[in-house]
């Protein structure tokens, strides 16, 4: 089936109309009619090739939600007319340690959305800036929010599951003081659901302007990063530190605010490395420094229906698909607020 998507044939290319197949539906396969895309800074990484390997064309997305529009036999989980959601993962092995303990996004054999290898045309996955999608049911999750808030929820497919999971693995929750570092679409959306897990939360941003944003999204704290004074404030407090910054940066100047067995968890990926931290401020208070990768099929089913649950949306502004390259634009200077999503119908 030929579908209408966005695209980039280069690096340096601008993302344009471009149509692309997606595969018959097979027996396991679910038929998506795509109606939101949000729009995640990897998507840009990845599409300027700015991370090593990507394959061209790239059509990036990885915040997918829509409108079952066929079913393959054997798909028990989901229906024509359900409204669903696509995250950062449409494979994976299915058998391995990782898969079996529903952590498909550790899986060596993992797929992702897009730039991964599969036997489909043009041989690598394209994601969800197009209008139809076919995955396997596993893969596929179940929105059970209002309708009308669809297009708020598709963030929620990566910028809330990179967020949610670490949260939950560290263990965050009632007198649990915690920071979230970058107040862009993962960090505003870790603000939220930290929040909601009943932790006192303390936003960190470089940007005066989303002082009051910040509070407005459940921050109990605002931290300029910039002024040192505000920072030693929080000296040795933190139990807990989520650090979504897209771009390199001085990563002692968090740890030091961690408490003795505090841990800072990076899920921000920039495309060149940080200054290497002081291993004394790890050493002299037992702190961690560690990563996450996204989530996996069961916590991010688990991570929607919370979200349901609460009333929790994403912070959006819904561009067309020939605004894209402005929205990156704009991605770029922090001057998002807090995800784009991409309208399909606009294609
Ligand atoms: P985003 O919306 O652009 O937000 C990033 C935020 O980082 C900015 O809003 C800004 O917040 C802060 N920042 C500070 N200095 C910056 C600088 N020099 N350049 C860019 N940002 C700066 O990006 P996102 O979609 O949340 O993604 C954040 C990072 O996480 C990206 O590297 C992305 O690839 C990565 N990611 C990782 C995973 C994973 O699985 N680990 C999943 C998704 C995305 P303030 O204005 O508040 O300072
Ligand atoms: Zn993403």
């Amino acid at each position: 089936m030929v579908v209408k998507a966005y695209g980039t044939p280069a690096g340096d290319a601008p993302l344009a109309a471009i149509e692309i197949t997606r595969r018959t539906v097979g027996a396991h396969d679910v038929q998506i009619e795509i109606l939101y895309c949000g729009i995640c800074h990897s998507d840009l990484h990845q599409a300027r090739g700015e991370w090593p390997g990507t394959l061209y064309p790239c059509v990036p997305g990885h915040e997918i939600v829509g409108r079952v529009a066929s079913v393959g036999g054997h798909v028990t989980s989901h229906a024509p007319g359900d409204l669903v959601g696509v995250g950062c993962i449409v494979d994976s092995c299915q058998h391995c340690a990782d898969c079996n303990d529903g952590l498909e996004n550790y899986c060596d054999g993992m797929i992702g959305t897009y730039n991964a290898p599969t036997a489909d045309a043009p041989g690598h996955t394209l994601g969800g800036y197009s209008q139809q999608i076919v995955v396997h049911e596993r893969y596929v999750l179940k929105i059970t929010h209002p309708q009308d808030q669809l297009a708020a929820v598709a963030p929620l497919l990566c910028a809330g599951i990179t967020t949610w999971s670490p949260l939950r693995h560290w263990n965050v929750g009632p007198g649990s003081k915690v920071g979230v570092v970058g107040i862009g679409g993962l960090g505003h959306m870790g603000v939220k659901l930290a929040h909601a897990l009943g932790a006192h939360v303390v936003a960190f941003t470089t940007s005066d302007s989303k002082r009051a944003d910040a509070l407005a999204l459940g921050a109990d704290q605002v931290v300029v990063s910039r002024n040192p004074d505000e920072m030693a404030a929080h000296a040795g407090s933190l139990d807990f530190i989520l650090n979504t910054v897209a771009a390199p940066h001085d990563l002692d100047a968090f740890l030091t605010l961690l408490k003795r067995d505090g841990t800072m968890t990076l899920v921000g990926a920039p495309a060149s490395p940080h200054p290497s931290p002081n291993v004394f401020n790890l050493i002299m208070r037992r702190r961690g420094l560690a990563g996450s990768m996204i989530g996996g099929i069961p916590e991010t089913q688990e991570m929607l229906d919370f979200c349901a649950q609460h009333g929790i949306v994403a912070d959006i502004e819904m561009i067309r698909a020939d605004d894209i390259e402005p929205a990156y634009a704009r991605m770029l200077k922090g001057d998002v607020k807090y995800r784009f999503v991409m309208d399909i119908a606009t294609m």
